[in-house]
């Protein structure tokens, strides 16, 4: 399948550094800032600098570096946080993709969600 990136989506303004945001960690390939309405005390979302619309997208074309380096980034803000499952509070990360999954900004994010207990899956 033939992705078609939209340039004008938020997070891509927002790496171009048009829109502000509150940024929790930056590295390489990612970047990593608070969701603007936030849905659990610590709603944090992670993308991709590269132009990937989904995370189908991302992991058919984007290289390993990329790769490794999201996983690894997502893996640092539930830590940084303090969420990880070795403190006892845990943490929630979803993707959504595609209209069926009310996908709003068409450029790949991983939601973490922490802070209050989430209750049986959300959907
Ligand atoms: P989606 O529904 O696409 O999975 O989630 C998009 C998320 O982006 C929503 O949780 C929404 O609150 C967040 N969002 C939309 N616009 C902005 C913005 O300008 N700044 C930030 N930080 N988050 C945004």
């Amino acid at each position: 399948m033939a992705y078609s990136y939209d340039t004008e989506n938020i997070f891509a303004k927002i790496l171009r550094g048009e829109i502000p945001n509150d940024t929790v960690l930056e590295t390489e390939h990612c970047l990593a800032f608070r969701d603007i309405a936030p849905q659990t005390p610590d709603h944090i979302l992670v993308i991709p600098r590269g132009a990937y619309v989904n995370f189908d997208h991302f992991v058919t074309e984007a290289s390993d570096a990329e790769i490794l380096d999201f996983n690894r980034t997502v893996a640092r803000v539930c830590k940084e946080a303090g969420v990880s499952p070795d403190t006892g509070n845990g943490y929630r990360v979803i993707t959504n993709a595609g209209p069926d999954s009310m996908q709003e900004v068409p450029h790949l994010h991983f939601h973490i969600l922490a802070g209050r207990n989430m209750g049986a899956l959300l959907v």
